[in-house]
């Protein structure tokens, strides 16, 4: 059959993600997507439970985004961002500006989260350049971090997660605080932040920037935190001079309860970046926000030419569909959809709890996160047919079991992937 020669060809000749070329794992062919639901290349049809890394917030195969894209490719898919502008570059940006905290006026279009997240670290060590203090540029972040894989994102997250020992000499030495554990404000206490203020007020001189992703830990273990960590942060920055970037790539949009993490603690960031669920996951496209005080700052040394122009940058059709998912999430009601997809995954997570072979279960906003004890790894040679058998897909990374559906399922489709979780467990059980 076709679609297994075309599975022999991918598994002998395709780099996947994270993954090896000469010993490939189990992999399914999609051959369309619609809603919640994936069609594979054999015939069956799978609920997704990972929006496609956080991305497909609207489902798959939208009509009003598949109309604008179609629409903006007879207009013009792409043209150069340097010296032209275009009308959905224009939109997309007064859009950013306008659901994002009022500080964070200025816009630079970015190719994905990786470049948008070395667009930030760029722009923070500039600052302090253009202010005569070129020894500031380190970043300082908290362990379990993950920013992206290119080198200066990958510089900034988890040294053991990053498999960092391999590029140790290449990589720039950043600081890592603990990360946080508190995990409600009212339990706060002045510890989980302690081994964070030695570092910021030790090494101050040479911090260009704090960055971390606010309240959850994405790709770097899942884990969440109370936005009064946040706080304390902002504070300190501010206190030591030193800038905050916050990376909203994976929390941004919702995901979280909040349109973004950081206005549940009251915060702003001096800059922002946001990607994965801007075009509704139709396409890559990432953008990185600041305030005057970065603008202004970088352009102090007289040029305040920021270094950075990818090829693609500001291309239109993924601006087109952006401006078009972002509108789809204003006009429909995603905070009571969030809220519903949370008090679900409350209810159908949470007595998984009891079982031996799980440590933790948390849910916050559309995302459910079951921790066990051991590593899947020993289980990865079955594990990935057994989810698809029971009609889902979800891809455990560690020891993480972990789920953020699109924001449009519905209850029964979402019983669908708990219970399938609740087979897993089971399964591991056994
Ligand atoms: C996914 C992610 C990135 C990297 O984005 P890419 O588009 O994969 O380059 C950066 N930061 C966070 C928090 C992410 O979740």
């Amino acid at each position: 059959m076709e679609f297994q020669d075309n599975l022999q060809f991918d598994a002998k000749h395709i780099w996947h993600p994270y993954s090896s070329v000469a010993r490939p794992s189990v992999i399914h062919e999609v051959i369309s997507a619609n809603g919640v639901r994936l069609k594979l290349a054999d015939g069956r049809e799978i609920i997704d439970g990972m929006s496609s890394w956080w991305s497909t917030i609207h489902g798959y195969n939208h009509p009003r985004l598949n109309a604008a894209a179609k629409m903006q490719i007879d207009h013009m898919s792409h043209v150069m961002f340097g010296g032209l502008t275009h009308q959905p570059a224009i939109e997309l940006s007064r859009k950013l500006i306008e659901m994002t905290a009022e500080p964070l006026q200025y816009v630079f279009l970015a190719d994905s989260g990786s470049i948008s997240v070395e667009v930030a670290i760029k722009m923070a060590i500039q600052y302090w350049f253009a202010q005569g203090k070129p020894k500031k540029q380190r970043l300082l972040t908290i362990r379990n971090a993950y920013h992206g894989d290119t080198f200066g994102a990958m510089a900034v997250s988890d040294p053991e997660n990053g498999m960092h020992s391999m590029f140790e000499h290449v990589l720039a030495k950043h600081l890592f605080a603990p990360e946080p554990t508190c995990q409600n404000d009212e339990d706060w206490q002045d510890d989980d932040i302690s081994g964070f203020r030695q570092l910021i007020i030790e090494h101050n001189d040479e911090i260009a920037a704090v960055i971390l992703e606010p309240l959850v830990q994405g790709a770097g273990g899942m884990r969440f935190y109370c936005p009064e960590y946040l706080r304390q942060v902002r504070a300190l920055c501010d206190q030591h001079n030193v800038l905050l970037i916050l990376d909203e790539i994976a929390t941004g949009f919702g995901r979280t309860g909040s349109l973004f993490a950081y206005e549940q603690a009251d915060i702003c960031p001096d800059i922002l970046c946001v990607g994965k669920a801007l075009t509704g996951g139709y396409m890559t496209l990432a953008a990185t926000l600041c305030n005057d005080k970065v603008v202004n700052g970088i352009a102090a040394d007289g040029s305040g030419v920021l270094m950075h122009g990818p090829t693609f940058m500001g291309n239109p059709l993924a601006c087109r569909v952006a401006c078009e998912s972002l509108d789809l999430l204003m006009e429909s009601d995603w905070q009571q959809q969030v809220e519903t997809i949370e008090t679900q995954l409350i209810n159908e997570l949470m007595p998984y709890q009891s079982m031996n072979l799980v440590k933790d279960v948390r849910v916050k906003g559309a995302i459910g996160v079951v921790e066990l004890h051991q590593p899947l790894d020993e289980h990865m040679d079955w594990l990935p047919t057994f989810i698809v058998d029971q009609g889902v897909w979800i891809r455990p990374f560690r020891n993480l079991i972990y789920i953020m559906p699109p924001y449009i399922i519905n209850e029964d489709d979402l019983t669908v992937l708990t219970g399938a979780i609740a087979k897993i467990l089971e399964q591991l059980s056994r």
